[in-house]
């Protein structure tokens, strides 16, 4: 990884250990602050405190109403809180440009993701799942930011997920955006080729279309359209099948100079990963390794083969 300092991230306030829950509370987050604090630099914010609201404070929940899924204080349902979460989240958007990702705290009926329990007005449970008020709002103005619940960091596939699309956006803001320049476009796009296509074959075809560009796009529609179809092919769990067919491409990079008791041990170890006796981290070193003796420029610097840092051993678990 070329990217030197921490990246900042945006996260429910509660999570670094602030008392700022209804309840005068805190839900600090061991994994935020004790893993992730060498690569995360942490923004938090608490919405019901911005909105100036007490803590301790009446609780709030999700209402279903008509058409709409509305935050209300428990014990009074005619005090209502959406405007104003929602305000707050289009007031702390530009103070939040930089960031390059955000956790949540699950259930919450202000930050929760997704699955936020909800009620009928007359206080039983709906079958109905809500998003949180103000984090549901700040994903619908910025679709592209990584976001993830806290407590889906305790799954190997989600966590690496979500640190390879805080990794990938981070870089994706420092080269291109700031440039815009069609050169670093370029240069973004052929480093993360094989990232996206481990994701999805056909979002890899599509950006690829994208940049060849027939002339018909401005240079920043196609930025534009470009982070969209990059996000949201990261946010797709990378199958093990395309994982063994992403390692496959790297491998035919090094057909050429392996010895062929090397290319025997490439191929036993990439099939020992489809068949789950080792995990991914295992094909990915055997791969570095070579690629470090006999690889070029180009296969060298694919995000693919080191897209977080090493020392976070995700890899490890899937
Ligand atoms: S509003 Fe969000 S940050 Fe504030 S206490 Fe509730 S969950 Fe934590």
């Amino acid at each position: 990884m070329n990217i030197m300092k921490k990246i900042k991230i945006g996260i429910s306030s509660c999570l670094v250990g602030n008392k700022v829950r209804y309840d005068g509370g805190h839900k600090r987050s061991k994994y935020c602050l004790d893993i992730m604090n060498d690569w995360f630099e942490y923004q938090p914010i608490c919405p019901e405190m911005g909105i100036g609201m007490p803590t301790p404070r009446p609780p709030i929940h999700l209402v279903e109403g008509n058409n709409e899924i509305r935050v209300k204080q428990i014990d009074d349902h005619s005090i209502d809180y959406t405007e104003d979460l929602k305000n707050f989240a289009k007031k702390t958007l530009p103070g939040i440009r930089h960031i390059g990702g955000y956790i949540v705290i699950r259930n919450s009926p202000s930050c929760g993701m997704e699955r936020v329990k909800v009620y009928h007005e007359n206080g039983n449970p709906s079958n109905v799942k809500g998003k949180g008020i103000f984090i549901a709002e700040l994903m619908r103005l910025r679709p592209e930011l990584p976001v993830e619940e806290e407590g889906r960091l305790q799954d190997p596939r989600l966590r690496e997920n979500f640190i390879t699309r805080v990794f990938a956006y981070q870089e994706w803001q420092e080269m291109v955006l700031k440039e815009m320049d069609i050169n670093m476009l370029i240069k973004f796009h052929s480093r993360y080729k094989y990232l996206v296509m481990a994701h999805s074959y056909k979002a890899y075809r599509e950006l690829g279309r994208l940049v060849a560009n027939d002339g018909s796009k401005s240079f920043a529609k196609i930025v534009s359209e470009y982070e969209t179809l990059f996000m949201r092919a990261l946010k797709r769990i990378a199958p093990m099948k395309s994982h063994v067919n992403t390692l496959y491409h790297i491998f035919g990079y090094l057909k050429r100079d392996l010895t062929s008791m090397a290319k025997k041990e490439v191929i036993e170890v990439i099939e020992q990963y489809r068949k789950g006796i080792v995990t991914l981290i295992v094909p990915i070193t055997l791969l570095n390794h070579y690629i470090k003796q006999f690889g070029n420029e180009y296969i060298n610097n694919q995000a693919y083969l080191n897209p977080h840092p090493i020392e976070l051993g995700l890899r490890n678990y899937i």
